[in-house]
């Protein structure tokens, strides 16, 4: 470290980490240091994608490593399991190579700390659904998705009996991930004259009365109606009780066949952060922070993103879990973290909603977007499309920077592959 740097240790390189290790790289007052358990970065909103196929991840994950090199900050793979507020310390381990080969573990030292470890998917102690369900929190269940939807495609072709998907959850994870499958389902037919329809059928469960609970009611009935069109059965009031190998099971004992289950209910935070110190948690396993994104246990130590339970003054509710929101967090993080190094006293972050949108493959993108404070106006087609691209857009832009973010974007113009892609390799 160069003398008179301070150091900032960013934990967790996902949407938010990823941008404020970029957004603090290449500062003369600051080392900044990304710790990930990965090697790579993955943007978790297209993870829907990499599980259907309709993207492919070894073209859209971008090495850690490079983009540190690119963009003036240390990374430091290892997976974080304790930190010490009082020696200002933070232990690693790993990595470990399949065969066993590991990293010796490993203590960093910081001077302030920044976590952005996420969260998961959490099953509600609903029984089966830790064995059976996939849940999509990370590259590794996109994965695991992937290959069980390919072989159950084959087996539909190979034997006429549908696939058959349950999605348990009828937020923006399920019913995009519904409507990728049905984007790539033809793909595993022969041209033999058979409907491709007629060998997937997919149904999304809702425990709650609507689907999309939460949203606004304009914005249910536009993705009510596309649901139908792409053939995605929906099922209201379905509270499950029992996910098995091959059945999903509600309350009131209604079996669904299922080759493949999918929970994709609520988030609370990663729960390796009750066991990293003694912070102060929510109901929901994230980390309780001040309008400045510190912690109780200590001011030095920041959170931000799903990880983090911030509460606007006057608010009744925390900040929604998005990448939206942790975006905005490392963008007031990025120049916040300076002026606490340099010993003043940053504003309190504010959270510009910016509304919500769905991108349904081939049945169009959909969303609400705020314009000022009061009014919500309902965006479809390309506007929304557009918009739903903008986020993505914003993440290549800071992530890499406006040179290569503008070639990677505008490379994403020209590819034939749908959609904006991380594509950076060779
Ligand atoms: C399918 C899907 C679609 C979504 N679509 C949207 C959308 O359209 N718009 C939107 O705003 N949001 C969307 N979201 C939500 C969004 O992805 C998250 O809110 C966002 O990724 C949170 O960012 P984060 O930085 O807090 O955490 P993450 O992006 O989850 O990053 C956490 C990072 O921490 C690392 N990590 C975890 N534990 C450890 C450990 N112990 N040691 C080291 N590293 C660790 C992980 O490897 C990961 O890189 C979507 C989510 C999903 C699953």
């Amino acid at each position: 470290m160069m003398a008179g740097r301070q150091r900032v240790l960013i934990l967790g390189g996902g949407a938010g980490g990823s941008e404020l290790a970029a957004r603090l790289g290449n500062r003369d007052d600051v080392t900044a240091t990304l710790v990930d358990r990965q090697p790579s970065h993955l943007w978790k909103p297209r993870l829907h994608e990499f599980a259907a196929g309709t993207i492919d991840s070894t073209l859209s994950e971008l090495s850690y490593y490079m983009i540190a090199r690119m963009r003036g900050f240390e990374f430091e793979q290892g997976t974080v399991t304790k930190i010490d507020p009082a020696r200002k310390t933070v232990h690693l381990v790993g990595p470990e190579s399949p065969d066993g080969h590991g990293a010796a573990p490993r203590d960093l030292s910081y001077d302030r700390l920044v976590l952005a470890l996420g969260g998961v998917t959490p099953d509600f102690g609903t029984q089966g659904v830790a064995e059976h369900a996939v849940r999509l929190d990370e590259r590794g269940d996109a994965d695991r998705f992937r290959a069980r939807f390919i072989a159950a495609m084959i087996g539909a072709r190979e034997t006429g009996r549908p696939a058959r998907v349950v999605i348990v959850g009828s937020g923006a994870t399920g019913t995009e991930l519904a409507a990728n499958l049905r984007q790539v389902e033809a793909g595993f037919f022969r041209a033999d004259g058979r409907a491709p329809r007629d060998m997937l059928e997919i149904l999304i469960a809702e425990a709650a009365s609507q689907l999309m609970p939460g949203a606004e009611a304009a914005l249910r009935q536009s993705v009510e109606e596309r649901l139908a069109t792409l053939e995605i059965d929906t099922l209201t009031n379905a509270k499950i009780a029992e996910i098995t190998a091959d059945e999903v099971i509600s309350a009131d004992g209604t079996r669904y066949p299922a080759d493949i289950s999918v929970w994709a209910a609520g988030l609370v935070g990663n729960p390796c952060l009750a066991e990293l110190a003694d912070f102060d948690m929510d109901p929901k396993g994230r980390i309780v922070v001040d309008s400045r994104l510190r912690t109780a246990l200590d001011p030095s130590i920041q959170i931000f993103g799903d990880a983090a339970c911030f509460t606007p003054e006057g608010a009744d509710a925390a900040l929604p879990p998005t990448a939206q929101c942790a975006s905005q967090q490392a963008e007031y993080l990025g120049s916040a973290i300076p002026k606490l190094l340099a010993g003043e006293e940053p504003g309190p972050f504010r959270y510009d909603d910016r509304g919500r949108l769905l991108s349904l493959a081939r049945a169009g993108s959909v969303g609400q977007i705020g314009f000022g404070r009061k009014s919500d106006f309902l965006v479809k087609g390309k506007f929304a499309n557009a918009a739903y691209k903008s986020l993505q857009r914003h993440h290549q832009w800071t992530l890499l920077g406006p040179l290569r973010g503008g070639v990677a974007i505008f490379a994403d113009w020209l590819s034939p592959a749908k959609g904006a892609q991380l594509k950076l390799h060779g």
